[in-house]
């Protein structure tokens, strides 16, 4: 593991110095608090020896009176504090919170790829309580704790030498001791989170994917999964409580041994009549008064442990570059784009090239159609003109501009995207179009829900605009899904409209529906489609076709269907509004006639 301590002071500087008012506030209530448990003891002194001397009960009503006041006061100022330093706590790691979350945002496709969401969840809530607690307990109570000890020690040591320097003696071994034994504890702790963390993953993953393990059968799969996780996380958990019930009474166990020093210590010189009755009290008052302490430190290292391989793990998340730097970049131009691949390969990982010696060119207003055989690279093509992942080699320009020049955000606001699987919001129907973002009118909205044809479909919503969608698409047709992504894209109103079509078949009149968005969405714009519908395919200017990866064809649509070799006149004729799948071996073809596409004034 690394030294938490580094990220500690980093952690503490970044996000405790804007509070450092609250801070001195807090330092300033630490002190007083301090101050008025050392004094309680001191007056009950006073009232055992002044009752012991046989003194006037208004006297010994004076000193209970004090008493009092102090006791409320030393309630009153330790829940100031407490408050204080919660507070600070809160402030500070809501901040890191805030920062952890846009963080994991902005990381790429790569990153998301290989940490589950329950992961990031409980890297962004659980080690982040942790530090909460570092954050706000930790200062109050070893710094509190620490003036106490000192508070005590100086005290007893003022009172008698000898006491001093028995309790100081007997203070270092505990702490010794203490430190050493709790220090055992930690694997166990870290090991405990882990496990928990590896638990919300599973779970995670599998309630992200009940639908298609209900649809399935693999429930009892999938319930088989999470006992094994839940079993080692109880496992984990179990034995961390247990070596810390162990170390709790291995505590204990010291503490009495303090006491009995201080007794026998206060019996003894008593009986020698060198302190009173009083100072008796007091010196047990005192040993007692160092309990407290010595626990709180040793419990807050432990904490402190937890919220180190929390501060460690945080510090990690928050050091992972983005793959894609997010630079401000050159400006897109205004209107169509041209898109122009440049001898691009592409690879996920090792495992070798999805994407090889890619290029085209695509005019601007024009409009590409992308074939190919599942996993043939098609989806791929897409993420590199977006920017979730750049090139292992090669160039993409958009408008005469390398992807690479161009900033990640300003690229993806002239970029619009319909993907095959449609992302809902838990929001309303307006933020779902809008993004979220609130510089769009309404009357823009309905305009563009209009031309959509979804006039009739947001007339039947109570709520109108304000009406609360579920999320992953719950209660929508994927017809309406498709439409409302088109609104989506409208609404950005971008110069690259890419469209990876929903392979499933829709109900005749949303086919007519999406076929006339489609129409409206390219109309003025440059498109690239990857089509699975016949009618799509007709639109297109240009045809590329796919092949592991490879370019196996290119060319306008009229020249290629026009031309009895091409892969893409032999393509299989599907029914009308039918898929359409590029086989590429137009040689075995088991439906030999040419592809017709209807109403082909090429053909
Ligand atoms: P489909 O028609 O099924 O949508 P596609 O042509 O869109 O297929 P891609 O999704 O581009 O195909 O996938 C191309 C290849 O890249 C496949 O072999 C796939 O397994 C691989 N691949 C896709 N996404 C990733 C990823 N995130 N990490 C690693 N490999 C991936
Ligand atoms: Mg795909």
């Amino acid at each position: 593991m690394e030294r938490p301590r580094a990220h500690y002071r980093d952690l503490l500087a970044r996000y405790l110095t804007p509070q450092w008012r609250r801070a001195v506030a807090l330092a300033l209530l630490l002190f007083t608090v301090t101050g008025l448990q050392l004094l309680n003891p001191l007056i009950i002194r006073r009232f055992i020896d002044q009752a012991m001397g046989g003194s006037a009960a208004d006297t010994l009503a004076v000193i209970a009176a004090a008493f009092m006041v102090v006791a409320i006061a030393t309630q009153a100022v330790s829940v100031a504090a407490t408050y204080l330093s919660e507070q600070v706590g809160w402030t500070a790691t809501n901040l890191l919170r805030r920062d952890l979350t846009m963080h994991c945002l902005r990381l790429d496709m790569p990153f998301h790829a290989t940490h589950t969401a329950g992961e990031l969840i409980e890297r962004i809530d659980g080690d982040v309580t942790a530090l909460a607690n570092f954050f706000s307990q930790f200062v109050i109570r070893v710094l509190g704790s620490g003036l106490l000890l000192l508070g005590v020690l100086a005290l007893t040591f003022r009172e008698d030498a000898r006491i001093g320097l028995a309790l100081g003696a007997f203070v270092l071994v505990a702490a010794a001791v203490l430190s050493r034994i709790h220090s055992f504890g930690v694997p166990y702790v870290t090991a405990d989170r882990e496990a928990a963390a590896r638990l919300f993953g599973f779970i995670e993953e599998r309630l992200a994917g009940a639908d298609d393990i209900r649809a399935n059968g693999a429930g009892p799969h999938a319930m088989r999964g999470y006992y094994q996780s839940g079993r080692a996380a109880f496992r984990s958990a179990r034995k961390a409580a247990v070596v810390n019930a162990g170390l709790v009474s291995a505590t204990m166990l010291l503490l009495m041994l303090g006491y009995a020093l201080a007794l026998a210590l206060g019996a003894y010189l008593y009986r020698a009549g060198e302190i009173t009755l009083g100072t008796v009290y007091l010196l047990f008052q005192y040993t007692e008064l160092l309990r407290r302490p010595l626990m709180q430190v040793t419990q807050q290292l432990r904490e402190f442990q937890q919220a180190g391989a929390g501060a460690v793990r945080v510090r990690q998340l928050l050091d992972i570059p983005a793959a894609v730097p997010d630079r401000a970049g050159e400006p897109l131009p205004d209107g169509a784009l041209t898109v122009a691949f440049d001898d691009v390969s592409f690879a996920y990982d090792d495992e070798g090239p999805v994407l090889s010696d890619i290029s085209f060119r695509v005019e601007a207003g024009s409009v590409l159609g992308v074939l190919g055989r599942t996993g043939s690279g098609k989806t791929t093509l897409t993420r590199l003109l977006l920017r979730l992942y750049d090139p292992t080699s090669g160039t993409i320009r958009l408008g005469d501009i390398d992807t690479r020049a161009a900033g990640v955000a300003g690229l993806r606001q002239r970029v619009g995207v319909v993907t095959q699987d449609i992302q809902l919001f838990q929001a309303t129907v307006r933020e779902n179009l809008t993004l979220f973002d609130s510089g769009i009118p309404d009357d823009h909205i309905i305009r563009v829900l209009t031309d959509l044809g979804l006039d009739g479909w947001l007339a039947s919503l109570a709520g109108g605009l304000d009406t609360e969608l579920e999320p992953a698409a719950g209660g929508l047709s994927a017809g309406e899904a498709q439409l409302l992504a088109f609104a989506r894209v409208f609404l950005r109103d971008p110069g690259l409209v890419i469209l990876d079509e929903a392979s499933s078949r829709l109900d005749p009149a949303t086919e007519r529906l999406i076929e006339r968005a489609v129409g409206l969405l390219l109309s003025g714009r440059t498109g690239i489609i990857i089509a699975h519908r016949l009618a799509t395919v007709q639109r297109v200017d240009h045809i590329l076709i796919l092949e592991d990866g490879r370019i196996a064809e290119q060319g306008t649509r009229r020249a290629l269907a026009a031309d009895p070799r091409s892969r893409f006149s032999g393509l299989p004729r599907a029914e009308s509004g039918g898929a359409v799948t590029a086989r590429g071996d137009a040689g075995d073809e088991t439906d030999p006639r040419p592809l017709l596409l209807v109403g082909d004034e090429g053909a």
